[in-house]
């Protein structure tokens, strides 16, 4: 057997998919509505009322979510949008789809979410709204973004990726500001396989994107194939293919009724890790502050670089040698070819963001790891660890 094909012990991620979401799904094949209908509304529905907030609209990924409400709030050619450089490229390469500009911003090293200062000092008259992202579902200093967004005129509107559940104050993501976009890819806390939501409590807001997701037909598009539905449609807006299926909406559905005891399962794992941390000054567990909550839909681990001979990626490759998978959240936007080339960033331009992308890794957090799993990955870090001691 060689290393290159031997499965991983344990994956870096696995579905939390059951037998409620088999079934669910059959039932809409069995049904013979496939596409957006009766699911995809109820899931809306539900999903509005989970995260306290007026409207949700169900789309084709947070990619999606987020180009809407970038399209919703008008935004235009030369425009700037405010977002921290440690995130996916999905939250930058929205702004372009608009022609407007990211404008990259430093992270927070303790919570490696936007820096609030690092963004106060980089508005500018064609600054038009901040995208902070809550990274590994750990709220930003909402307040302090809110205040910055007021002071200036700004939108704010959230990636909440990797949010669901979590919540600022007591107050869930999804409800605090006018637009927050979530996703539902294989890998996130609630999975529709592919797919995402933006929610809104700005209802002109709401009734723009739930056009424009659809081809940009006026209301209710998707019932022209029904039996309330009529075969008279009217185009107003050159719109989107950014629609939901019910058979995802189902799967949705099944997965939100256990978001929460999903979440119970990651926070013990996350625990679990947390606790075990403490036997080695070299690493150093993700800290959640007092005054929210996470959904641990990663835990990034940092390692005292100083007190090892072994570099991230080292012991990246020596935790999978040993089956375990691990990961990187994420390469700082400005690291890469496109926004360089593009944007003219450099290397250097953000040394926090770069301070910590050398040093952190993700860890296996999902809930069909066992007691057994995270016990196995905790004691593979800390003998790796303790091999390469300084
Ligand atoms: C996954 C992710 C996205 C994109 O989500 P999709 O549903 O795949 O479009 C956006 N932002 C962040 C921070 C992500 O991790």
């Amino acid at each position: 057997m060689t290393e290159e094909t031997t499965e991983l012990l344990i994956p870096f991620h696995r579905a939390d998919v059951g037998e409620e979401e088999v079934q669910a799904v059959a039932e809409v094949l069995r049904s013979g509505w496939l596409t957006m209908g009766a699911k995809t509304l109820e899931f809306e529905k539900l999903f509005a009322k989970y995260v306290g907030t007026e409207h949700a609209i169900a789309v084709s990924s947070c990619t999606a979510a987020l180009h809407l409400a970038l399209e919703a709030i008008g935004l235009r050619p030369g425009d700037e949008v405010l977002l921290p450089t440690t995130t996916f490229t999905a939250t930058a390469e929205v702004v372009t789809y608009l022609g407007g500009r990211p404008v990259l911003v430093d992270i927070d090293p303790s919570t490696m979410n936007l820096g609030a200062e690092d963004a106060a000092r980089r508005v500018t008259p064609q600054t038009r709204a901040v995208l902070p992202v809550h990274f590994a579902g750990q709220p930003c200093d909402m307040e302090t973004i809110q205040a910055l967004a007021s002071k200036h005129g700004l939108r704010l509107i959230e990636d909440a990726a990797h949010a669901l559940p979590a919540s600022y104050r007591g107050r869930p993501i999804g409800s605090l500001s006018e637009f927050t976009a979530f996703s539902f890819y294989a890998t996130k806390t609630l999975t529709t396989g592919e797919g995402g939501m933006v929610t809104t409590s700005n209802a002109a807001a709401a009734e723009r994107m739930r056009t424009m997701r659809l081809h940009g037909i006026a209301r209710d598009a998707w019932k022209r194939y029904s039996a309330e539905g009529s075969w008279q449609y009217e185009v107003i807006e050159a719109g989107f293919k950014y629609n939901m299926t019910d058979l995802q909406a189902a799967l949705g559905l099944a997965q939100l009724a256990k978001c929460d005891a999903l979440r119970q399962a990651r926070c013990a794992i996350a625990q679990q890790y947390t606790d075990a941390c403490r036997a080695s000054d070299a690493l150093e567990p993700p800290s959640v502050l007092a005054d929210r909550q996470t959904s641990w839909h990663l835990y990034v681990l940092r390692l005292n670089l100083g007190r090892l001979r072994i570099n991230r990626n080292e012991l990246i490759e020596e935790l999978r040698r040993r089956g375990i998978g691990a990961s990187v959240h994420f390469i700082p936007l400005h690291l890469h070819p496109y926004y360089q080339r593009t944007f003219g960033y450099r290397a250097g331009d953000f040394p926090r963001a770069e301070a910590e992308y050398a040093r952190c890794l993700s860890l296996p957090v999902y809930p069909a790891m066992t007691k057994d799993d995270v016990g196995r990955v905790i004691e593979e870090v800390l003998s790796i660890v303790r091999s390469y001691r300084n």
